[in-house]
């Protein structure tokens, strides 16, 4: 709870930075601190026992001035709504960041999927379109894949929400399987994404990708994917994590293998008798660090001690905001999640734009259009720290904003 309420409020300390650097006044952040809708409902499922069990459900719109808003839906124990705030606020920035014409929206429902039967899943994902149907909707606020969901519970809203609209809808969310139009690629943008970043930021750092040293925390879908694609890019991967501790290699991990052994949840090191700490692992000899796992693992204790020269955020919030000011003050390039992780949002734009034209593009073209996205949208951010001095954080809210912020001025809601 207290680690939620923090992702929000230090969030929202970012975006009033980077208004008042772009101008703006007062009320243009007291617009933007928090969503312009947050709806909480009940969700009524009939459970394999018998017994009706209610679960609680949010959805987050944060501003959609400059078309409908996007994000994602997870399933977790832990979902509140402060969470689900943030998270919308972010996805106005990603959004903003590579330039797609959405706000920012989250929802999730406080559920624990593991202990749940396919039946059950199915009636909690029904359940919620229903609950906010009237909400949401292609050209209202658009749902997509997030933590613990996946393309099959997606396909069960989409369903849901087509028998409600009493129109095929498939434009109503993205993450789908691609029968029921999903795009190619979408399972592996956002490793594809930060792929494409990692690039960017090494030439600006004279790092050649043939042999550069990699180290990455989390071997789920985003760290897994990456090692995979840096690998075969002939860098070298010398040291992995998961939730159990890391390997290192100083001669390079056997990616394939270990890919070959991990589980669903992502974990391989349990397989291992010669483990070192994830700590141990962050302060590892290397080009480049990639925390892929969960927040607040780089802070003001371990930041002096990080050898990389760059460090990509393919978490969400690995890095606090001390250890923000201490890498950048050491010089090292640090590139924020808002950035390095927008892949997704922006191949589930694609996929959007698919299902509205009804004509499906090929995986290199999708590929294609991505690359150049996050390249350009790389070089903006790149290029705004550096002309105002300041770090790429700040630099990324700040172009994530302001097309949200000038949207709201034109409409005259700020
Ligand atoms: P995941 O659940 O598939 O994998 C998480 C990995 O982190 C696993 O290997 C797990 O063992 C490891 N881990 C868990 N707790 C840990 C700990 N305390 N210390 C070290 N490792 C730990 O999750 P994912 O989808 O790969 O997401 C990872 C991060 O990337 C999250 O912050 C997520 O929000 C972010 N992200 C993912 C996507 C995506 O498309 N998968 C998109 C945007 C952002």
């Amino acid at each position: 709870m207290t680690e939620n309420l923090n992702l929000f409020t230090s969030t929202q300390v970012v975006i009033k930075d980077a208004l008042d650097k772009l101008g703006y006044d007062e009320g243009m952040y007291d617009l933007l601190k928090e969503p312009i809708r947050m709806v909480e409902v009940r969700i009524p499922v009939r459970m394999d026992d018998g017994k009706v069990k209610v679960f609680t459900g949010f959805r987050g719109q944060h501003n959609d001035a400059v078309g409908p808003t996007k994000g994602g839906v997870r399933f977790h124990p832990a979902v509140s709504a402060d969470e689900v705030r943030a998270l919308s606020m972010w996805m106005t920035l990603k959004a903003g960041i590579v330039d797609l014409p959405y706000g920012g929206g989250k929802g999730g429902i406080i559920c624990d999927p593991r202990e749940m039967s396919m039946g059950e899943l199915e009636r909690l994902s029904r359940g919620y379109v229903r609950a906010l149907s009237q909400v949401m909707g292609p050209n209202k606020d658009i749902p997509a894949p997030d933590v613990f969901t996946n393309a099959q519970i997606m396909a069960w809203m989409m369903d849901e929400y087509s028998r409600i609209d009493e129109f095929n809808s498939p434009g109503f969310i993205t993450g789908k399987p691609i029968v029921l139009g999903g795009s190619q690629g979408r399972d592996r943008a956002t490793a594809e994404g930060v792929t494409i970043i990692i690039n960017e930021a090494a030439k600006k750092r004279g790092i050649d990708m043939k042999g550069a040293r990699i180290v990455i925390q989390g071997f789920g879908n985003a760290g897994s994917f990456l090692s995979k694609f840096l690998h075969d890019a002939g860098a070298k991967v010398i040291g992995i994590s998961d939730a159990y501790g890391a390997l290192h290699d100083p001669e390079g991990l056997d990616i394939d293998y270990l890919l070959d052994r991990r589980d669903s949840f992502g974990t391989v090191t349990t397989l291992f008798e010669n483990t070192i700490s994830n700590t141990e692992l962050l302060e590892l000899d290397c080009d480049i660090l990639v925390p892929a796992a969960i927040e607040n693992q780089i802070t003001e204790k371990n930041a002096h001690n990080i050898k990389a020269t760059i460090v990509v955020e393919a978490a969400n919030g690995p890095t606090t905001s001390e250890a923000t000011k201490i890498l950048t003050d050491r010089g090292i390039l640090l590139v924020p999640d808002v950035l390095a992780s927008a892949g997704g949002v922006t191949v589930s734009y694609f996929e959007w734009v698919q299902n509205n034209m009804g004509y499906y593009w090929s995986e290199e073209e999708v590929r294609e259009k991505m690359t150049k996205k996050m390249v350009e949208a790389f070089h903006n951010v790149y290029n705004v720290s550096s002309t105002r001095n300041i770090d790429m954080r700040l630099a990324a809210y700040m172009i994530g904003i302001r097309k949200t912020a000038e949207a709201s001025r034109f409409r005259g809601w700020a």
